[in-house]
């Protein structure tokens, strides 16, 4: 029999996502459903108005459990580990003992929780499968199909990774297998520790150049072309006018929220901690986004208005 799907966490990202899925699933006709729930009512009347959105058809259901006990294979995107931890503990407290479901949480949450959530279901039945694939990419990327998904997947269920793995080309452009169940998110964690750190380093490069009177455009060349180079440095570019494609050119509106890289770098803090790895600017850089993320001006910004928060505190 044909196998069905399910998505639970409709926001941002999930929606997209599951509209792609739906959109793309091989061999299925063009009545088949993907089942979908969210806690949002608001959100899932909007789905079930609109019968055909973007030309995919998502069925609404009553709850979470009743999206994974009608679906085969069952994808969650929800916002934080609290939210996780609480799906999974609902839906192995309903489900049967043995139903061979695969579950594939892409929130980003920290290894911990995600291990634990893995445990709670294999617990319960050994023939279900948890794997983490959290995803890089933003809003775009979910509505595009283009997202890279790093996932970890436990070895003695490789042959789960494969079937995964066909389903996330669906909403994806690349698709790495980073090991165990957890190394997704580790990969995940460690990469966006990078961005945050960079992200704050970038803005105070270029507003010290500004200030030692340098032309921001020439220093942005020298940047890009030598080893301060980075991706804040590069497409994401802090300073208004010298990539007119970043959200600092457009008063830093959209892109990847401040606060979006506070809550991430905090998960990256959590697992340093569970895991004993030392940090030395991790705490201070927490700081700084914590402090800024507060002020009407940058609330709700791209991250590089940290940038912006420089020259206003120096004016
Ligand atoms: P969002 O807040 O827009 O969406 C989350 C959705 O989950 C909401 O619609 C909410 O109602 C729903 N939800 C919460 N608890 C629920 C529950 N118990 N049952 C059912 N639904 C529930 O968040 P988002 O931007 O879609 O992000 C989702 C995850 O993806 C987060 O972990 C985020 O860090 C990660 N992520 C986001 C981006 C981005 O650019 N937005 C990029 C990469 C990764």
């Amino acid at each position: 029999r044909d196998l069905s799907y399910g998505f639970i966490g409709l926001g941002r990202m999930g929606l997209p996502m599951a509209l792609n899925l739906q959109k793309k699933l091989p061999g299925v006709d063009a009545d088949s459903k993907v089942n979908v729930f969210d806690m949002n009512k608001a959100a899932l009347e909007q789905i079930a108005k609109d019968k055909d959105p973007k030309g995919a058809q998502l069925e609404v259901l009553g709850s979470a459990v009743d999206v994974a006990s009608k679906s085969d294979v069952i994808f969650t995107m929800l916002p934080e580990p609290v939210h996780v931890r609480g799906v999974y503990t609902d839906l192995v407290n309903n489900l049967g003992d043995k139903t061979s479901k695969i579950f594939v949480d892409c929130s980003t949450i920290d290894t911990q929780t995600s291990i634990e959530c893995g445990k709670l279901v294999t617990d319960k039945d050994a023939s279900a499968a948890f794997v983490d694939a959290p995803v890089s990419g933003g809003v775009v990327g979910a509505e595009k199909g283009t997202l890279t998904f790093m996932v970890g997947c436990n070895k003695d269920k490789q042959q789960v990774y494969k079937q995964v793995e066909e389903l996330l080309k669906l909403m994806g452009g690349r698709i790495v297998n980073c090991g165990t169940q957890g190394q997704g998110l580790a990969a995940k964690l460690a990469n966006n520790y990078l961005l945050a750190v960079t992200n704050v380093a970038t803005a105070e490069a270029f507003h010290l150049a500004e200030k030692l009177g340098c032309d921001l455009k020439l220093f942005s060349d020298i940047v890009n072309s030598s080893s301060g180079r980075s991706w804040s440095s590069e497409v994401n570019n802090p300073v208004p006018g010298v990539n007119p494609a970043t959200p600092s050119s457009r008063d830093y509106v959209g892109g990847f929220g401040i606060n979006l890289m506070r809550k991430d770098l905090g998960l990256a803090i959590d697992v340093a901690k569970q895991s004993g790895s030392s940090m030395l600017v991790a705490d201070k850089t927490y700081e700084v986004y914590q402090n800024i993320e507060k002020g009407d001006n940058y609330q709700g910004k791209d991250m590089s208005v940290i940038y912006k928060f420089l020259q206003d505190q120096d004016q």
